[in-house]
């Protein structure tokens, strides 16, 4: 707590500006005035949700108003002004010896509620403390210590957020086993810098990727849930660690590298459409085949057809193009140097292995906006400590169940 100067002046009166239950407060303690009153009684008496209260910056002229005078004999009187962070407390003192004191707002326990109310909703809405605290600094706007934040935060706010995670948690694990069926899992690891992070645990992100996921599983099967299917990224430890370790369960991949591939090779003239086509198609395939590989790949092969102007005759789990009359075009003649390129795209070793094992549902999509909701909790460009990077993502992943 540190004190500012001392004033006397103005009029007690402007305190009208307050609302009525403010100005009741006063009442109260006007009829009850000798020695110091604390409204910090008051405020804890009553069952207000502070948190949904509204609160008003004040302005340190405007408050002076509010003190010039003692509230009883009327005479001027000195004050001074203590501040903690978002709290200020306001002791006055006539010539008749009345003494009042003042508090901007209620505390819980020692603390100024308005430092906790503040931290949480810095936390809560995935803002930087840092920026926070300095936008309202460059208002000049009485504000608590980075320092003060941080220990709020480990203090009161983690332990919140773990706690509200774990039932979250808890409910959602006893929803999943009611449910009796297998669950299909999306899964992708998040880097905080390109390429990859120093970690206490493991090596660098592909071993945090792996080790993410096996500590994942492990925790589902300690839960007794089954998991019939796992949709994530190509790297080849995960499809290796799959197929060895956890063969019942299937595995899918996402479209975002594939995509980022095809298009790539869409740079290429012959291969444009490739760059055209390859998300909508790619998905096509995929959504469309109800997880079936082999259909996903004649789909996704059928390009090289509809291109030359064939849309018969694909294969024999897809037959026939889909659409209807088509606008003549410059097709893509069999046997040209064209074709010949686009067909050694298409049909790519690799490709084609990884096409028969894209996912065929929405998980993906769900996956990339949580990875937004996790970017806008905890921005890859900002560091933060391993708890304040725990409370984040789990106050993201609550945020994104909830939604
Ligand atoms: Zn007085
Ligand atoms: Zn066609």
């Amino acid at each position: 707590m540190r004190s500012i100067e001392t004033q006397t002046d103005i009029d007690w009166d402007c305190r009208a500006y307050g609302n009525s239950s403010f100005v009741s407060t006063h009442v109260t303690m006007r009829t009850t005035q000798t020695g110091a009153l604390s409204l910090n009684r008051k405020f804890q008496e009553e069952a207000i949700d502070h948190r949904k209260e509204r609160k008003f910056i004040v302005v340190k002229s405007s408050l002076d108003l509010l003190f010039k005078n003692c509230d009883i004999c009327g005479r001027e009187q000195k004050h001074t002004k203590m501040i903690c962070g978002t709290l200020v407390t306001v002791n006055t003192t006539c010539d008749c010896g009345h003494f009042y004191s003042w508090q901007s707002q209620p505390l819980s326990g020692t603390m100024p509620i308005g430092n906790l109310i503040l931290s949480a909703a810095i936390l809560f809405s995935g803002s930087s403390p840092m920026k926070a605290l300095n936008m309202r600094n460059h208002a000049g706007i009485e504000i608590f210590s980075l320092r003060t934040y941080n220990n709020i935060h480990s203090a009161y706010l983690v332990p919140a957020v773990e706690s509200v995670w774990q039932l979250n948690q808890l409910e959602l694990l006893q929803a999943a086993k009611e449910s009796n069926g297998a669950m299909i899992l999306g899964g992708d690891a998040r880097c905080c810098s390109p390429g990859h992070t120093a970690n206490n645990e493991v090596k660098n992100s592909y071993a945090m990727e792996m080790e993410g996921l096996k500590r994942g599983l492990a925790h589902l099967s300690e839960n007794d849930i089954k998991v019939s299917q796992i949709v994530t990224d190509r790297h080849s430890q995960v499809k290796a660690y799959m197929k060895n370790q956890q063969p019942e369960i299937q595995l899918f991949f996402m479209f975002g590298m594939l995509q980022k591939k095809l298009e790539k090779k869409g740079q290429k003239k012959s291969c444009q459409i490739l760059s055209d086509w390859s998300s909508n198609h790619l998905y096509w395939c995929a959504a469309s085949s109800n997880g079936n590989g082999e259909m996903v790949l004649q789909k996704w092969q059928s390009i090289l057809n509809h291109v030359a102007n064939i849309h018969y005759r694909h294969g024999d789990q897809f037959q026939e193009c889909q659409h209807g009359l088509l606008e003549e075009r410059a097709w893509i003649k069999q046997g040209s140097m064209a074709h010949d390129e686009l067909k050694s795209v298409v049909n790519g070793r690799m490709l084609v292995k990884d096409i028969k094992k894209l996912s065929p549902g929405q998980q993906t999509s769900g996956l990339e906006t949580f990875h937004k909701v996790v970017c806008h909790f905890a921005p890859k460009v900002v560091y933060f400590f391993h708890s304040q990077m725990n409370a984040r993502l789990y106050l993201a992943a609550l945020h994104f169940n909830e939604h």
